[in-house]
């Protein structure tokens, strides 16, 4: 499996793209502005889309690609998220008024999108990759996803804060090769980031003692302009943690 990471920075600017990750060049798990760089072919190449959550720096590039797509392909682009962020998807962005409503074009019988509500703890099966969403704790409805292959075990927590969730869904699962986890705000920016419900590195440092787990991590989510800072505290916070700072371009392969 290879995941090439389209983007996952907390915010835009120049080289920063939003949460969008390529598994195997067919699979796109969250659709933020990463998408954007991909060709007509690479677009046109995907048939699955897996969300993590409703937040716009997750889904903004699924308008956008529905609209270049249309026309394009023969079969529809099978969207999986829980039903609370296939609710948002409906009502607030294709809604005719927002963007319109590809569910239903070009007719409601063979659209472009097709949304497929998905249940934490239910895995699906997609070519030889298993994945199994699990929920995790932010200000919206969220999930993450763990990826299994025979090569071994990938997860992504998707923007998540501390709580038992995440750690109990990450503790049951038989192994934990590569950890993508956000850790969004400095320290210095704690209050906000509890409001917010992201990690900071002394958070995230102090939560990773629960996980039983050894994986490699891979970092992601900084706000822009922070992640000098959150570099400076990662390095103090995760000592004896092999980790590295994500960012667009770079690739998990497993
Ligand atoms: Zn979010
Ligand atoms: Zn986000």
């Amino acid at each position: 499996m290879q995941i090439r990471i389209l983007g996952c920075s907390g915010g835009i600017g120049p080289g920063l793209r939003t949460t969008s990750l390529l598994v195997d060049g067919h699979l796109l798990i969250d659709a933020g502005t990463g998408v954007g760089d991909l060709d007509a072919r690479a677009l046109a190449a995907i048939r699955t889309v897996m969300l993590t959550h409703s937040h716009l720096d997750h889904v903004c590039g699924l308008a956008f690609m529905a609209d270049n797509l249309f026309g394009e392909i023969d079969h529809p682009l099978q969207v999986h998220a829980i039903p609370e962020t296939l609710s948002v998807l409906r009502e607030h962005i294709f809604n005719w008024k927002v963007w319109p409503d590809f569910t239903a074009l070009p007719s409601p019988e063979q659209p472009l999108l097709v949304f497929n509500p998905l249940a934490a703890g239910q895995s699906l099966t997609i070519d030889d990759l298993t994945l199994t969403p699990f929920r995790v704790c932010h200000t919206v409805p969220a999930i993450g996803y763990a990826v299994a292959t025979d090569a071994g075990l990938f997860a992504f927590s998707g923007d998540t804060c501390a709580g038992d969730t995440l750690w109990n869904a990450l503790n049951a699962l038989p192994r934990l090769d590569h950890l993508m986890i956000e850790v969004a705000f400095p320290n210095r920016d704690g209050e906000l980031a509890e409001l917010a419900r992201h990690f900071t590195p002394a958070v995230l440092g102090a939560e990773l003692a629960r996980l039983r787990h050894r994986p490699m991590l891979h970092l992601t989510h900084a706000k822009p302009g922070a992640e000098a800072r959150i570099a400076d505290e990662c390095a103090a916070a995760l000592s004896g943690w092999r980790y590295r700072h994500l960012k667009t371009g770079d690739s998990i392969t497993l």
